[in-house]
């Protein structure tokens, strides 16, 4: 059974798409299959893989809507090696529709369930929001995955992000947890951004990723050219650092039944404690609330 990730922050422009199409390609070229939802009605994941969404004839929003199959709706990005649920503005009504519709919050879980033996891992690229689709994304999922930028406020809602996984948890899907914070547009040249690393590291513990995705022009350009950088640009440094966390995942992971039924450790009074000056904004949860 695929293992399912939601790649969310609701802070804009962290890396969310970029991390979403580049960890896909990076899993299809260590042999992994892999099915990419895009769950944004922006749309970027989907043109980020080589799949124009002006023409798409179905989407996610079918999905969601049960309009529409994911066997029926999906795509194969051919170049990219995995298969695109793409999205494009249309999405943006189903947050509407929705609401008044029964299992709001479970349709893509719903949807999920038929493919879910096709693949081996799933991966979801959320809105800048906790909306109703983001909400969609962490029912359906076995973890999240948090991208950040190693900069003061790289935090700030991060509290957010964690309450409304603590209350999915609670209310609506037992096995979700935070898999990890990655690290990533790093820039090692600069003196903060390696201290909010360090402090990162040594605050958070296992839930920050090994791996550390630099700034790389070459995964700003590949977008334009409707590839993820690991695809477009195989060298580049950005592209390496993706695969290598692809690999860090495979070897992370246990397949999905394993994870069943995990629970994550509740969350203790303690107060972040920070070894030096405190770069890291110190409303930062503390390590076992992730
Ligand atoms: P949104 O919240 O709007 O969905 P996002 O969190 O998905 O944004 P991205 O679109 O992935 O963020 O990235 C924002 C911008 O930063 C893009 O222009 C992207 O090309 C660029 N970018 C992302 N990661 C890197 C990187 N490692 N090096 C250089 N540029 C990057
Ligand atoms: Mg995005």
């Amino acid at each position: 059974m695929a293992r399912i990730f939601c790649i969310a922050n609701q802070k804009g422009g962290v890396g969310k798409t970029t991390t979403t199409v580049n960890l896909a390609a990076g899993l299809a070229r260590v042999g992994q299959r892999v099915l990419m939802i895009d769950l944004d009605p922006q749309g970027n994941a989907t043109m980020g893989s080589g799949i124009d969404k002006r023409k798409l004839e179905l989407t996610v929003y079918d999905v969601l809507l049960e309009s529409a199959t994911v066997a029926e709706a999906r795509i194969r990005a051919d170049k990219c090696g995995y298969d695109v649920l793409g999205a494009n503005r249309e999405l943006a009504g189903a947050e509407v529709e929705m609401v008044a519709l029964d299992r709001r919050e479970k349709r893509l879980r719903t949807a999920l369930a038929s493919v879910g033996a096709e693949y081996d891992f799933v991966l979801i690229d959320c809105p800048p929001s906790l909306s109703l689709l983001t909400l969609n994304g962490l029912c359906a999922a076995h973890g999240v995955i948090v991208p950040m930028q190693c900069e003061y406020f790289a935090l700030e809602g991060l509290t957010d992000l964690v309450n409304t996984i603590k209350q999915v948890h609670a209310n609506l899907n037992k096995n979700l947890q935070i898999i990890g914070l990655l690290r990533v547009m790093f820039d090692p040249r600069i003196t903060l951004q390696q201290q909010v690393s360090e402090q990162l590291k040594a605050h958070f513990g296992s839930k920050v990723f090994d791996t550390v995705i630099p700034r790389n022009v070459r995964l700003a350009e590949a977008p334009s050219y409707g590839l993820p950088g690991v695809v477009f640009d195989p060298a580049a440094k950005g592209s390496q650092a993706f695969v290598a966390f692809a690999q860090e995942m495979v070897e992370k992971m246990p397949p999905a039944s394993a994870t069943t039924g995990t629970t994550p450790v509740p969350a203790p009074d303690a107060a972040p404690q920070f070894v030096a000056a405190p770069v890291v904004a110190p409303e930062a949860p503390a390590q076992n609330d992730l």
